[in-house]
């Protein structure tokens, strides 16, 4: 690392202590920026870099919400508005037990440079609280996501700061947040929350998106090597709404697709999993892998302990949370004939486990490039509202096709520019970075 990102490397740490996720995702860019600053020396004068990991601004609230036995509760929100050079703040809620502050500005950071790749006019931000939907009835998720806009909505608009949804934000939640910004405000504004119902401002592709994207991403890079999904066994994690869609496109396109995984656990299905079966138990019985495994029969095998990551692949697709993968996983799925991974989660894989998939000179497509088509579908949301217009599925699915091609040879332009063909890490990094710093520099101190 340079001298100067060394230092505002240390900066980092020494403004946000404790949040080692956010100091992980800086890390990942910094360690791409030393020739873009040698290139340059406008970005490190008006001091780029240090402005871009200073979060615009960082809201914390408090949300009181009753439960069902009449019990008053407490939960922590965040709003991180962190950049705004490109277009208004864009980004999901997350709603987890793990939510902190850093986890919240380790995504709303790479959502930054993973909205500039898109190419559509979306600053970055993210939110969320430490409420953990599990267990909670519909009742208690409507009284504690009405309570949260409570506080949220005087930080939002359609010109200003636009959430969508993330782990354990969906339709639902996503719908009694609307209704309740809708109340406070009077205002039908579409735009101010993305991941909408159809039939209420949504968009058609919008749920299918970041898996779908996840994979149009990874197909890219396999056309690369003259390679396709058709035959190839994939791993995927996870079994929310990025899972899911990713297991259908890729079976779609051909390739046997064997796992699925929550926090139970995880199921082998040698034969295929099937999605159908799957998205029924996760989406309207709300149950577990481990009741997938059960409904499914003999072919399905439920396995809770160990790593999904044992299961032999040549194309993983973590689709999970932050780092499901790390250096021991990646050394036995590399040692196992494993030829591409794309991140449908964010960060997903640790450090150490990219240094060996770079090593190794494999595919490797990271979150902020793979996983785009998540948000680039909520712009295309946007459009759609702006315009009071509704667009077929067909039409939208072009777009994310196109969006996802288009990001995929940036990335891939990007990193030959700069003497790393097939890094797609250095590319995405580089390239959304220096949209950002463009645009900052144009925009003043
Ligand atoms: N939470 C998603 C992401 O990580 C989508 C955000 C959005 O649609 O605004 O990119």
């Amino acid at each position: 690392m340079d001298s100067t990102i060394e230092a505002i490397r240390n900066d980092v740490v020494r403004r946000n202590p404790g949040e080692t996720e956010f100091h992980q995702a800086a890390d990942e860019v910094f360690d791409s920026l030393g020739p873009v600053l040698k290139k340059h020396p406008e970005f490190v004068q008006a001091s780029i870099l240090e402005r871009i990991c200073e979060p615009e601004r960082q809201i914390i609230f408090r949300v009181p919400w009753v439960d069902d036995a009449g019990k008053v509760r407490i939960n922590r929100g965040f709003r991180v508005e962190f950049n705004s050079a490109l277009g208004p703040y864009k980004g999901g809620l997350r709603f987890h037990p793990s939510v902190y502050l850093g986890i919240v500005k380790f995504l709303g950071f790479e959502q930054i440079f993973k909205n500039a790749l898109t190419g559509m006019p979306i600053g970055g931000g993210k939110g969320g609280s430490d409420f953990d939907p599990r267990g909670r009835s519909d009742g208690e998720v409507m009284r504690f996501c009405q309570s949260f806009m409570l506080e949220l909505y005087r930080h939002i608009g359609e010109y200003t700061d636009v959430p969508a949804g993330d782990i354990g934000v969906g339709t639902r939640e996503i719908g009694y947040m609307f209704g309740q910004y809708k109340r406070i405000t009077n205002r039908y504004e579409s735009g101010v929350l993305t991941g909408k119902g159809t039939g209420w401002g949504g968009s058609l592709v919008r749920p299918e998106a970041t898996g779908f994207g996840a994979v149009l991403f990874a197909k890219e890079m396999l056309a690369t090597r003259g390679l396709s999904f058709e035959g190839q066994r994939v791993v995927v994690s996870g079994s929310g709404n990025v899972a899911l869609h990713a297991i259908a496109k890729a079976q779609s396109m051909g390739a046997n697709v064997i796992t699925c995984s929550d926090s139970s656990g995880y199921v082998v299905e040698e034969q295929g999993i099937d999605v159908e079966l799957l998205r029924d138990i996760k989406e309207n019985q709300r149950l577990r892998v481990s009741d997938y495994a059960e409904q499914r029969g003999s072919g399905a095998v439920f396995v809770q302990d160990g790593s999904i990551w044992d299961v032999d692949a040549t194309v993983a697709l973590p689709c999970a949370t932050q780092n499901e993968l790390d250096d021991v996983a990646a050394k036995r799925l590399l040692s196992r004939g494993l030829i591409a991974v794309a991140e449908g989660a964010n960060m997903p894989s640790t450090p150490e486990a990219i240094e060996l998939f770079q090593d190794a000179k494999i595919l490797f497509g990271p979150g902020k490039a793979a996983n785009a088509g998540g948000v680039a579908t909520s712009a295309l949301e946007m459009q759609q509202n702006a315009s009071r217009d509704a667009w077929t599925f067909e039409h939208t699915e072009r777009r994310l096709e196109e969006i996802m091609a288009n990001i995929h040879e940036r990335c891939a332009t990007t990193a030959d520019e700069y003497g790393l063909p097939g890094n797609y890490v250095a590319g995405a990094n580089i390239a959304g970075f220096v949209q950002v710093a463009n645009a900052m520099l144009a925009l003043g101190v």
